[in-house]
Order: structure tokens, then C-alpha cells, then sequence
């Protein structure tokens, strides 16, 4: 009966019937409530997490502030060969672990093994980056004085992930963290938890070989744990991926006791339609865009905004297109589109059409709730697109969900202020073969996110880059680029190595 291979898959990933959040050792941090985990695929119960107490968040704490004064002195690159050894595990359960996400989140098979993929290449990035933690030089102006920066590691990093990429986000923070030397409390959403329980007995296998003290690595599970993390001083980052409503609690909370804060919050991403577009390439990105995963990606694209010259060619090609979409089990390849996460979201989706009629929305591909064999789960929703104006309340709000909103323009710069005309700012692509278009939407009177892609939809980002986006968004940067200096605190060392004490600027001070 293990069609797909989730039983094995469960196996190899270590599951049992009931799952804890441990330090990557013994140590058990679950002694709570039992939170059930229901697949969206087929709405079966797939496994039983136990919530950590209060008191087992205390102990993850000591745990974690512990064994930070090991690993702060273990050197960089030796941190990061842990880190490439973690990457080889990955390898090894890619296809493990990218079922259990399909299966636990909804996701297509292809696109949660491309998550583990990502997973592999930070830690291919974070292996490289051990070894260049930059710091500069100054030169001082003082005689006989050395001027430089050093960068050293915060401590503990709470790390608070959305359920739309329950393995990826984790990574892209914890492999950064871990070569910079901090040490990581991770709660993931209480929607996937036994992708937490996976990665973390990923990890483990990896330490216990290595020697590596218990709490590098620690797992609390219950929305309970969300508040600990936020009000506790022994945290002085809290790296934090999902909704704006709560990111906007936790920033506040968070900034109250002077803590840092990553905020990768909600996005409303647009792709621009230029009468100089090429309509193949837009199709592709567009579709995948405004379909893949289900339009739960932060990424995703929500908004079209077409001009006027190539609005109907381009709508009858998204009609098209939209009517060829297999909707299904997402383990099935042949698949294009699975189900949102639970019943919540689709009636988040249900609601969100509703708002966008009222306000005067033009049904162009009518969506719904899908019933009968294959679509047991209830959470089955037909991707749809609605055409609209910027300014609708529904149109500026992200909804989690494969609508699509399109709209004409007339002027790039009337695009461009379109594109920009919303709260959030994450993602944000044109498709051009204009010059001139192109280099005004990425100039600094252009798009305002920051993700701006030329000829490429909004969703799909590279680990290279540094990945996040401003406004409601919350404007943190993970992954790529010199993300890793938010994850560490920076020292400016002043050496006198004269026998004078000369003061800065020039002051005396005799006596
Ligand atoms: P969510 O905000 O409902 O939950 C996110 C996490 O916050 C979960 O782990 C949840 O348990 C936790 N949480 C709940 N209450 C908390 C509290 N009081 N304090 C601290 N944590 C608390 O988001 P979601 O539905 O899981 O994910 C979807 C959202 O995430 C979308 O808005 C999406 O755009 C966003 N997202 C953003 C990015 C990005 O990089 N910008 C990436 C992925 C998802």
C-alpha cells in the first residue's frame, strides 16, 4: 500500500509513532500536548508530534547556552566541515525528505525535492563562507595604532519558520548560523512538524559522529514556543519567516528587550507584461508563478499588470494554459497543482474571491473547491484568475492561494508605480526586451522590493543571492551574498602598539 514510498521515507527519516523536539543528542524537550499532523495529499494522519512545555524550553535554553561555549571556539572551517557533512546526509535522504515534505506540506514531489536541493547548496555556500568571514582594516589616525573589525558570534538564534517551505528556510538560517559560530533553537510551524523532526535527526546522526555537544542544535514544537523565543533576553536574534500579522508582533516584541530581528514576512509580487514581451516566456513564468505550490509561496506571483496593447492576446494564453492544468496528488508527477496546506486556507481562498467580486473583480478563470475521488482532503482548490484594480483591499492584502489578479496599464512609469503600489515589497520581475524599460524597473526610480528579475517570474530564487524584501516584508536578508553578518555581532579593535597615548581628534588631556 506504500504507493509513493512515504512509509520508507518515514523510516529512513527516523519517525516514530509519537515524535519529540530534542537537542540533537538525547535530550527530550517534548513533555506537551499531542499536535497531530493531517496530510493535505490524501487527509490521512500521518504522525504525532509532542509540544514542548515551558519548562522544556527552559531546559532547550541551558541546553543551548551551553554548549555555545564550546562552539564558539571550535574554528570556522572546521564548523563548516561539520556543515559539509550535514550536505552529504542531505544528499543521501534528498529523495526521503523531499516525500515527506510533498506529503506533509502539498507540495509537488519536484518541488520539494528542489528544496532539499536548496538545502544542499547553502550548505555548499555556508562550507565556502567558513573560511571568509571578512572583517576590514582601517587605518588609524593615530601613529603606531592598527585599526580593524572582527566579527564574532551572537549566541543563541531562535529560528521561526512558515509552513509553505518547512526544510529550506531552516537551512538557509541554521548552516549560516552554525559557521558563524551561534548555536540555533529552531520552532518550526506546528502545520509541518515532522519535517522539523527530520531534519533534526539528520543532523543528529551527523553530530553524534563528530562528538558535537548536546544543544548546537535544538527543536521546540507548539505555537506556545513562538512567545518564548520572542520575549527571551538570552536570544539576541530571532530570525523569523511568516505571515506579516505575526512578524509584526514578534518585530515589536522582539525590539522591545533591543533584539535583533530577521523578518522574512508576507510578499504581493507582481510581473509586469510589457508590449515588448516576449508571450512564451511570460506564460511560463506567470503559470508557475501564480500556480506552483499551490500559490503558497512567499514568492508567488499574485498580480499581472499587462499593457493595454497585449492584454487580450495574453489572457486568452493564460485561459489557455490554465485550462490544461492537472490538479492532483502532488506525489503524482503528472500533477501540476496540489492542495493549499489545510480547510483554513481554503476558505482564505473562498473568502478572497468573494472580496475581489464585491469590489467590482471580473471572473476570468473561475475557481473552486474540488469534490470526489482524489480530492479527499477537501483542500483541492482550482487555480483562478480575477481581473481587477490595484487599489482593491484584496487586491493589496496577500492571500495565500492560486488567485491571480490582472490589470492593464498604459505607461511603464504607471507600471511601475502599479508594481510598487502595494505594502509589501518582496519579489517583483518584468518581461521586456526594451532596454530602456528594463533599466528603469531595476534602476532606483523602479522597482521597490528586493527581488527585481528581468525576464524570470518572482518566485524561484537562487541561494546565491541575499534573499528578503523591504516594507511590510520586514526587510531582512537570509541566504546568499553577505546575508551572514546578521547572524554575527561586529567588534572595531583599536591596537596601540607605540609608547605614546595620543587621543582621537586631536585632544589633550595633560596632566
Ligand atoms: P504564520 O505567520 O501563520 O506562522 C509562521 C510561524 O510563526 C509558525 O511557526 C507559527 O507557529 C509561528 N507563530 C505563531 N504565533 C507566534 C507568536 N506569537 N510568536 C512567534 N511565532 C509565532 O505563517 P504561515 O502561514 O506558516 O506561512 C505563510 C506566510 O509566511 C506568508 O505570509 C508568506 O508570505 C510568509 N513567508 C515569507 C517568506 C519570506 O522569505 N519572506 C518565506 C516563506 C513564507
Amino acid at each position: 500500500n506504500d504507493l509513493y514510498g512515504i512509509q520508507e521515507a518515514f523510516q529512513k527519516l527516523g519517525l516514530q509513532e509519537i515524535n519529540n523536539g530534542t537537542s540533537t543528542g538525547c535530550v527530550s524537550f517534548s513533555n506537551g500536548a499531542i499536535i497531530e499532523s493531517y496530510s493535505p495529499v490524501d487527509g490521512q494522519l500521518i504522525g504525532k508530534v509532542r509540544a514542548s512545555t515551558a519548562e522544556d524550553y527552559q531546559k532547550a535554553m541551558e541546553t543551548a547556552a551551553e554548549a555555545f561555549k564550546t562552539w564558539r571556539m571550535v574554528p570556522a572551517p572546521k564548523r563548516g566541515e561539520i556543515v559539509r557533512q550535514i550536505g552529504d546526509e542531505l544528499r543521501k535522504n534528498k529523495q526521503y525528505l523531499g516525500k515527506l515534505v510533498s506529503y506533509e506540506m502539498g507540495k509537488s514531489l519536484q518541488e520539494g525535492l528542489g528544496e532539499v536541493q536548496e538545502m544542499i547548496d547553502i550548505c555548499d555556500f555556508a562550507v565556502g563562507l567558513s573560511r571568509q568571514l571578512y572583517g576590514l582594516t582601517m587605518h588609524s589616525e593615530r601613529p603606531e595604532h592598527r585599526m580593524y573589525e572582527q566579527w564574532h558570534p551572537y549566541g543563541v538564534v531562535g529560528i521561526i519558520s512558515a509552513f509553505n517551505f518547512p526544510v529550506a528556510v531552516w537551512s538557509w538560517n541554521t548552516m549560516l548560523a552554525w559557521v558563524c559560530g551561534d548555536v540555533c533553537i529552531w520552532k518550526p510551524s506546528s502545520k509541518t512538524p515532522l519535517c522539523g523532526v527530520a531534519c533534526q535527526n539528520i543532523v543528529a546522526k551527523v553530530f553524534k559522529e563528530n562528538n558535537i555537544p548536546e544543544g548546537v542544535c535544538n527543536l521546540v514544537i507548539g505555537n506556545a514556543c513562538g512567545d518564548l523565543i520572542n520575549t527571551d533576553p538570552r536570544i539576541p536574534l530571532v530570525s523569523f519567516t511568516g505571515s506579516t500579522r505575526i512578524g509584526r508582533h514578534v518585530s515589536k516584541t522582539v525590539a522591545e528587550r533591543f533584539g535583533n530581528t530577521i523578518l522574512e514576512l508576507g510578499g504581493n509580487n507582481a510581473i509586469i507584461v510589457s508590449e515588448h514581451a516576449d508571450i512564451n516566456m511570460v506564460l511560463v513564468g506567470a503559470v508557475f508563478g501564480a500556480v506552483g505550490t499551490a500559490g503558497q509561496r512567499c514568492t508567488s506571483t499574485r498580480r499581472l499588470i499587462i499593457h493595454e496593447s497585449v492584454y487580450d492576446k495574453t489572457i486568452d494564453v493564460l485561459q489557455k494554459a490554465y485550462a490544461q492544468l492537472k490538479i492532483g496528488n502532488p506525489l503524482d508527477a503528472a500533477n501540476h497543482v496540489g492542495p493549499l496546506i489545510d480547510k483554513g486556507a481554503v476558505q482564505d481562498y473562498l473568502n478572497a474571491i468573494e472580496k475581489a467580486k464585491q469590489e467590482g473583480g471580473k471572473v476570468i478563470v473561475e475557481g473552486g473547491v474540488l469534490e470526489g475521488s482524489g480530492y479527499e482532503s477537501g483542500c483541492y482548490v482550482k487555480p483562478c484568475i480575477i481581473e481587477g484594480k490595484n487599489e482593491f483591499q484584496i487586491i493589496q492584502d496577500e492571500t495565500f492561494a492560486p488567485i491571480l489578479y490582472v490589470m492593464k496599464y498604459s505607461t511603464i512609469e504607471e507600471a511601475i508605480a502599479m508594481q510598487n503600489g502595494v505594502p509589501q515589497g518582496l519579489s517583483s520581475s518584468i518581461f521586456t526586451t526594451n532596454m530602456r524599460e528594463m533599466e528603469l524597473f531595476l534602476s532606483q526610480a523602479g522597482s521597490d522590493c528586493g527581488i527585481a528579475n528581468v525576464n524570470i517570474g518572482t518566485s524561484g530564487a537562487e541561494i546565491g543571492g541575499a534573499f528578503g524584501g523591504e516594507k511590510e516584508t520586514g526587510g531582512g536578508r537570509e541566504s546568499g551574498s553577505d546575508a551572514w553578518k546578521a547572524y554575527m555581532r561586529r567588534q572595531t579593535n583599536t591596537i596601540n602598539y607605540g609608547t605614546a597615548l595620543p587621543l582621537a581628534q586631536g585632544i589633550t588631556f595633560d596632566f
